[in-house]
């Protein structure tokens, strides 16, 4: 089923997870443990990310080193079919537009509609460590709206190769990423506004938000994207504090900000992990209360793989 039918259907607000594929040589078994304790929450779709590949440099016998791509993690597709298979929930597989040519991500989307997979949510992706920035691949897409395009295509039934005139019609159900406190790269809020609006209207279905610790600025996000026409669902992104490292990885990783009131509060207990842990448990609990009480249609919570945390939040919300 597709996610905004979800939502159509929903008498209230639902639950929703995104897990990491294991990293390379892992298994199944390391996202089965974070779900498993998790689907007595009944979540309709999980979320499964997807990361481009990294280099390392390998040294020659030569002395000379040498730039080498590795496939940090396993793919998607197949993580989504296992999920699926296991849990009979949707999966929402994470398509970028980085690493892939145009026919790499056409021959994902025959693979994915193969498999009954009929959600996707679109995204340029992050850069790579070593390229600082985002570096589009060639023959790819650049942006999230290329992706949505594409796919919006195939929707139609129009393939790259436009010889194929009668070709299969999918019907994949499209979400796509939003910046409470705007993407990192966008010269202001009103222009990252415009470029998600673009997305919306070339046929986007439904918004996810990147994590935001301040309920204020999602009202305000949400108000301003119904201001200039975005009329789709809009499913908060949420992720507990839960380590003192956090309070400046989260910021540098994620370009966000923390609320003074909950960073004050985390800073007192700083040397004691536990305290610390609990201030971000109960922080995110009374966002996702908050958020629930006005009516979300689904609070999406990003795991890291941390099922016992996500737990400990969802019994007080649900
Ligand atoms: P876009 O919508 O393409 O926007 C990127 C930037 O370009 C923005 O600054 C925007 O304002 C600007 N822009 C957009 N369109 C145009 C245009 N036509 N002309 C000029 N400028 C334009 N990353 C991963 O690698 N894997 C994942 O699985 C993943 N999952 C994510 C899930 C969620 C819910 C979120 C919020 C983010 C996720 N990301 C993931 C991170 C995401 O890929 C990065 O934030 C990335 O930098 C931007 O992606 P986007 O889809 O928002 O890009």
């Amino acid at each position: 089923m597709k996610v905004t039918d979800y939502f159509k259907q929903a008498k209230s607000t639902l639950i929703s997870f995104e897990v990491l594929p294991p990293l390379k040589g892992g298994s199944m078994n390391s996202i089965f443990s974070t779900l498993d304790p998790l689907m007595e929450f009944k979540p309709p779709f999980i979320d499964v990310t997807y990361h481009r590949e990294e280099y390392v440099y390998k040294q020659r016998p030569s002395g000379y080193f040498e730039k080498t791509a590795i496939r940090k993690r396993p793919g998607t597709v197949g993580i989504c079919a296992s999920i699926m298979h296991r849990y009979g929930v949707d999966a929402v597989p994470h398509l970028i537009c980085g690493g892939f040519t145009k026919d790499d991500t056409e021959n994902a989307l025959i693979d994915l509609n193969f498999l009954g997979i009929n959600n996707v949510l679109a995204l340029r992706g992050d850069a790579r460590k070593f390229d600082g920035k985002f570096i589009p691949q060639p023959g790819g897409n650049i942006y999230a709206l290329d992706l949505v395009e594409q796919v919006q295509r195939m929707n139609k039934g129009v393939y790259l190769d436009d010889t194929i005139i009668d070709g299969t019609q999918t019907d994949f159900c499209i979400g796509v990423a939003g910046y409470p406190e705007k993407h990192f790269e966008a010269p202001n809020m009103a222009t990252d506004l415009q470029y998600l609006k673009a997305k919306i209207d070339a046929g986007a279905d439904y918004i996810v938000t990147q994590m935001f610790f301040d309920n204020d600025k999602f009202f305000k996000f949400v108000d301003s994207c119904r201001a200039i026409g975005i009329d789709v669902p809009i499913v908060p992104g949420l992720k507990p504090i839960t380590a003192p490292y956090q309070l400046n990885s989260i910021p540098r990783l994620f370009h966000i900000s923390f609320p003074d009131e909950m960073t004050e509060e985390l800073l007192k207990y700083k040397d004691d992990r536990k305290a610390f842990k609990q201030i971000g448990i109960e922080w995110c609990t009374k966002q996702s209360q908050e958020l629930k009480k006005k009516g979300v249609p689904c609070l999406h919570y990003y795991t890291m793989g941390d099922a016992k945390t996500i737990k400990a939040i969802a019994e007080k919300v649900f």
